[in-house]
């Protein structure tokens, strides 16, 4: 259950770096873990593909430093889906943290 409510989170993060620049999975590993969380490879190379099939993602294979490293952007849907997140967000930090 925890990992179900924390990998909805990751993949907001995902979506919000992704729309600023362009990500790569070990840049993303070592984001997340200064957030706290405890991804690998395992779990988030899957969710990334996730995304990419879904449409949110696009990816580029580049070859840095003799090694093939996948790049990801943020797709207009992916935009789409991040911007309706963050209403989503706003509503919940105004309930769940900020009771009024
Ligand atoms: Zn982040």
């Amino acid at each position: 259950m925890i990992r179900d409510l924390e990998l909805a989170f990751i993949k907001i993060h995902i979506l919000f770096h992704a729309e600023k620049e362009e990500i790569f999975g070990v840049g993303l590993i070592a984001e997340l873990s200064g957030h706290g969380y405890d991804i690998g490879p395992g779990t988030l190379y899957p969710t990334l593909a996730k995304l990419e099939s879904g449409g949110y993602l696009t990816c580029q294979a580049r070859t840095v430093d003799r090694k093939q490293r996948k790049y990801y952007r943020i797709t207009p849907a992916g935009k789409v889906l991040l911007n309706g997140m963050r209403k989503k967000i706003e509503e919940l930090y105004q309930e769940v943290i900020q009771p009024k």
